[in-house]
């Protein structure tokens, strides 16, 4: 027999991502038909307020004119061209420009001059990698090939991106990481801090870990070091006060390339342009995709130093080519959509909104402190992570049989509202077009959420 409603033909015949797929299975899932503002809707009507922008990313909402008509545009003009064999397209060349003249650039920092684009976060730090390896072997020291990653970072589901991402779950069973890929402590202080530990020395202490494994490691074999400026899908995991201060320093003395991950905190999350520039970071390479296009078009970038690239242009003088690249690459109709997209930010004052906004936010959630589920909530821009904990104050976790984050998240979907679950922690990162109404809003129906699972749980006696 054929499946005849949507979700059973959905169920019949899609592999969904990061899902169990058993449970898929049996209950099915949500079918989302339309967007407006903030919001979306499902194919029964239903509007949920987006406070994870889709997958973090969809920073202009969900019904930008501006960018659909551009693509439009573009379709007409140009659908597809590429940058293969020396040859090339308008779009790509305006959008690298104008990301190059908004690329990070901190005090004593090298300038990135050269862009890759790439059609998702995780092709940008996959090709990363591979340029990394290209680097070392072309200055002659092929040695140095080893990958530093942290515990909970996330940096993409390729082979090597899941390799140097620090997720057991993406590595059990996938037989990954690769060897060559190492992996520093996970810098989450409310987690992990010692009694007494304040957060500069919880940081001293994960510095002097990273050195250490540097130092087991053979510094001569460490080629990069790659980190999120916020740990998104680790749990939305803020930077302890100086870790990156104390983390860059050991990278240059080790003469280790430092890659930034902006694939999340890129344009605008963290209430600066960069999460470079809100902690201070300066990297050899920086990543970056979603809010590039607001996730209108499927689309990232990768920004080099010129010294990496002189390296590379070498290389590919002696091996007769750069051997690398993929069909949709710098994709014209995603370079305009991207374009257009900086200029909006631009126009928009979208990074002074989220400024605005941002304590509203913060504040709002903060607000929930005194929930009985709360442990922390911490946050920067319009990027929020929350603990839930069965004794905040002792950090004391729920058992994980309870599964208390997933009854978090559904309980909020079924009030209208979309969060993330990772594990018992709930990320919240909504649309950087967010008014501070409906910020007010998503605080009430998340207070909600949790209200009515805290009344099952609490009633049930199983904490
Ligand atoms: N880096 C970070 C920090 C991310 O959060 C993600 C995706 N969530 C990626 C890389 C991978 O991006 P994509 O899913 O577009 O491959």
């Amino acid at each position: 027999m054929q499946p005849n409603s949507n979700r059973a033909r959905d169920k019949a015949y899609v592999v969904h991502q990061h899902t169990n797929l058993a449970i898929y299975d049996r209950d099915g899932g949500t079918l989302i038909t339309g967007g407006d503002g903030v919001y979306v809707t499902d194919e029964d009507g239903k509007r949920y307020l987006e406070a994870m922008a889709g997958m973090w990313s969809a920073s202009l909402g969900f019904s930008e004119h501006r960018l659909a008509e551009v693509a439009y545009r573009q379709m007409k003009a140009l659908p597809y061209y590429h940058t293969f064999y020396a040859r090339g397209h308008l779009p790509s060349v305006d959008l690298a420009e104008t990301l190059l003249a908004i690329a990070p650039r901190q005090p004593g920092a090298e300038p990135l001059t050269k862009v890759m684009f790439h059609c998702s976060g995780s092709e940008s730090n996959d090709t990363a990698i591979k340029l990394i390896w290209y680097y070392h072997n072309a200055i002659g020291k092929p040695n140095k090939k080893r990958i530093i990653g942290r515990h909970r970072g996330y940096h993409g589901c390729t082979i090597a991106t899941a390799s140097v991402s620090g997720n057991p779950t993406m590595h059990q069973d996938f037989d990954l990481p690769l060897p060559g890929f190492l992996h520093a402590d996970n810098p989450h202080y409310y987690r992990f801090h010692e009694e007494g530990e304040s957060e500069e020395a919880f940081s001293q202490r994960m510095a002097d870990n990273l050195e250490r494994l540097i130092l087991d490691n053979d510094p001569g074999t460490i080629a990069a070091f790659f980190a999120e400026p916020v740990q998104g899908g680790g749990g939305a995991i803020t930077p302890p006060a100086r870790y990156f201060e104390l983390i860059q320093p050991i990278l240059k003395k080790y003469d280790i390339l430092f890659l930034v991950d902006e694939v999340i905190c890129g344009f605008g999350r963290t209430g600066s342009l960069w999460g470079c520039q809100t902690y201070d970071l300066r990297p050899d390479l920086v990543t970056c995709g979603k809010a590039l296009s607001a996730s209108y078009q499927p689309i990232s970038a990768l920004m080099l130093t010129q010294k990496i690239f002189d390296a590379m242009m070498a290389e590919s003088e002696k091996l007769g080519s750069f051997a690398h690249g993929y069909t949709h690459s710098a994709h014209p109709v995603a370079c305009a959509v991207a374009l257009e997209t900086l200029n909006i930010y631009e126009s928009d004052g979208t990074v002074e909104h989220v400024r605005r906004v941002a304590p509203v936010f913060l504040d709002g959630l903060r607000s929930l402190l005194d929930h009985p589920m709360m442990g922390d909530v911490r946050g920067v821009g319009l990027f929020a992570g929350v603990e839930l904990m069965a004794d905040g104050g002792k950090r004391i976790p729920f058992p994980p049989a309870l599964k208390v984050g997933q009854q978090v998240q559904d309980e909020c979907q079924a009030l209208g509202l979309i969060v993330r679950c990772i594990g018992d922690r709930i990320a919240l990162t909504p649309p950087l077009i967010i008014t501070a109404d409906e910020v007010a809003e998503l605080v009430r129906l998340f207070r909600q959420g949790l209200d009515n699972v805290w009344a099952r749980i609490r009633d049930d006696q199983r904490v």
